[in-house]
């Protein structure tokens, strides 16, 4: 789950660590007022959006005037930001952050995040912050440095220390380095946090350092013990369709292909994605209905699939074990008659209660293209998108 970056920011104010004052806005008139009870006389307008690249896109502006903060929260609440975080059709602007501006000497980039080969955190900074750190992740490899803690140890002196020579800091500046790594990575447990980011990290012309951004991802599966986190959750952000889903505790993930799939296992529906590939289409979406799953359950799966308008054909695959065939047929035929079915169905069963399952198909009187295998399957319902595409 992700947070916007005040709430971020915020978190992070928890642990001490160093960031500059400023107050949320969800109209022009709170973005004013919250101007207004600011220092001044630079302020930063920035648009709260789950999606990095704002600055470039128009979504950060350092102004000088209460009047200027008016009018850039005017320009952007209601703006739909494109940048090159959040794909071509952009993110609504609902939330403002209204913040101190920082007179900056430097800036670095920092992030922490769970490194799966290690199982460990491992901390990335580099002198190179504030831009594209992809790119100089690309150009200039050796400009990024990790840092790993241990977790039988876990954040010591020594990693401080690699995080300012690696900065180029000396004196107060390394010794405040010191600590900061030691907030986060105390932030970073504490909430079990994925990922954290800050980008960027500013040295300020008082020689203080400061987290001008910060952007945070939390371990969903660690959200029961966090229900402060739990709170911070907007769903406007988020995809629908998944959200949706997980009301019915399924494991939906948009994708942007154009194949809606159901299947059963995630194995399986790694496999059946992959061989949709193979067929030349892709899927539209990753769904794993489950093993126990009910008629009511598959129904809305259905329902999900059938509503997302970049799908142009379906896939059912699946394999009977605790699953029986029969309640998957079940819950197909109940959700089409509900719904009605626009584009090529495919349905490959197997399994427990196959017949079954095959028999409540045929007699439903739906166009269903049925399926023997996995391969048979993928290639007809690949086989009909492409002819509804070219038709
Ligand atoms: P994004 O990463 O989405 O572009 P940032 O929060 O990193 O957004 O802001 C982009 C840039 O704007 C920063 O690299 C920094 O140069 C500048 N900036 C952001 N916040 C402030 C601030 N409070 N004071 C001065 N400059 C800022
Ligand atoms: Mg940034």
């Amino acid at each position: 789950m992700n947070i916007h970056e005040y709430q971020a920011k915020q978190v992070l104010r928890e642990f001490g660590v160093p960031v500059a004052r400023g107050i949320p806005a969800f109209t022009v008139a709170e973005a004013i007022k919250a101007a207004k009870e600011l220092p001044g006389p630079v302020y930063v307008v920035k648009a709260q959006i789950h999606a990095g690249g704002r600055g470039k896109a128009g979504g950060v502006k350092v102004v000088k005037s209460i009047e200027d903060v008016e009018k850039e929260a005017q320009r952007m609440l209601g703006l739909t930001l494109v940048t090159k975080q959040t794909g071509p059709a952009g993110k609504e602007v609902r939330r403002l952050y209204v913040e101190d501006g920082s007179s900056i000497e430097k800036e670095f980039y920092l992030s922490a995040l769970v490194d799966r080969e290690t199982s460990k955190i491992a901390f990335v900074a580099s002198t190179e912050g504030g831009m594209d750190i992809e790119q100089v992740a690309h150009d200039t490899p050796e400009k990024i440095v990790q840092i790993v803690v241990d977790p039988a140890t876990g954040i010591m002196p020594h990693h401080g220390r690699a995080l300012a020579q690696t900065l180029g800091l000396t004196g107060d500046l390394a010794k405040q380095a010191g600590k900061l790594i030691e907030q986060l990575y105390t932030a970073f447990v504490a909430k079990d946090m994925a990922m954290l980011e800050i980008n960027p990290l500013v040295i300020t012309k008082d020689q203080k350092l400061l987290c001008l951004d910060a952007k945070i991802g939390f371990d969903s599966n660690a959200l029961y013990r966090h229900p402060d986190i739990v709170e911070l959750r907007d769903l406007t952000e988020e995809d629908e369709k998944e959200i949706e889903a997980s009301k019915f505790d399924l494991n939906y993930i948009t994708l942007d292909g154009t194949i809606g799939c159901m299947v059963n296992g995630a194995g399986l529906a790694m496999a059946t994605m992959d061989i949709i590939k193979l067929y030349g289409e892709a899927p539209a979406n990753f769904l794993d209905v489950g093993g126990s799953a009910t008629k009511e359950r598959v129904a809305a799966a259905f329902k999900i699939i059938t509503a997302d308008k970049a799908v142009k054909g379906i896939l059912v695959n699946i394999f009977g074990g605790i699953m029986k065939c029969d309640v998957i047929a079940e819950g197909v035929v109940a959700a089409v008659k509900d719904v009605g079915l626009k584009v090529p169905l495919v349905v490959r069963l197997e399994g427990t209660n196959v017949d079954k399952g095959k028999e409540i198909i045929n007699n439903s009187g739906l166009d269903v293209i049925s399926a023997d295998d996995l391969d048979d399957a993928a290639k007809k319902i690949v086989d009909a998108v492409k002819k509804l595409k070219a038709a």
